[in-house]
């Protein structure tokens, strides 16, 4: 069975689980990427929608962007939950079935810079296993398939750890320097 174009679901241990897509705001050259969605995005059918959403735009908001004017996707599309029914992030087997379906977006996109939100993006965007992420974040690289990419904090994680929200909120304004030409990565 196959839910979305380009995805491995035939061999996805979600394949059974609920999907949601990406937001497609009206900028294309700003892309965010997360894990997966949770409870509350397939309840609401959108990604980022949850406390971490939230919690997002409050910092875009501040940076004079609209959440919703952006294009929005996760690592990957579907649902993971544990042995207890919770939200859980996606495995690195489950990442790689969605993957090439998000390369794939990202080529019809055609985006100046992809931010990466916590470790499961940035290792769905770049294939590099990483044990610690905090030393790639702020920092400038490429994805597999050569777009600009901007590693920074889950806003999850910058509710379980406040520390975090300044830097994500340094990062966010660099990604919109950069795809405003204020700042150059290339
Ligand atoms: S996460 Fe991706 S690959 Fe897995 S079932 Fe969902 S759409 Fe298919």
């Amino acid at each position: 069975m196959v839910k979305v174009r380009f995805a491995r679901c035939d061999i996805c241990p979600l394949v059974d689980r609920p999907l949601v897509h990406g937001q497609k705001g009206r900028r294309k050259n700003l892309v965010l990427i997360g894990e997966a969605p949770g409870y509350e995005e397939v309840e609401g059918g959108v990604p980022f929608i949850g406390k971490a959403g939230v919690k997002l735009a409050e910092i875009l908001d501040v940076l004079n962007c609209n959440k919703n004017d952006l294009y929005i996707s996760n690592s990957c599309l579907c649902h993971p939950v544990n042995e207890d029914g919770e939200n859980r992030a996606p495995t690195q087997e489950e990442v790689g079935c969605c993957n090439e379906r998000l390369l794939k977006s990202l080529e019809a996109l055609k985006p100046t810079l992809v931010v990466a939100l916590g470790m499961t993006a940035y290792y769905a965007l770049t294939g590099n296993k990483i044990d610690k992420f905090s030393p790639v974040v702020g920092k400038v690289a490429k994805t597999k398939n050569g777009f600009s990419m901007l590693p920074t904090y889950h806003p999850a994680a910058g509710l379980r750890n406040r520390a975090y929200l300044p830097l994500m909120k340094r990062d966010l304004e660099l990604a919109l320097s950069i795809v405003e030409g204020v700042v150059n990565v290339n």
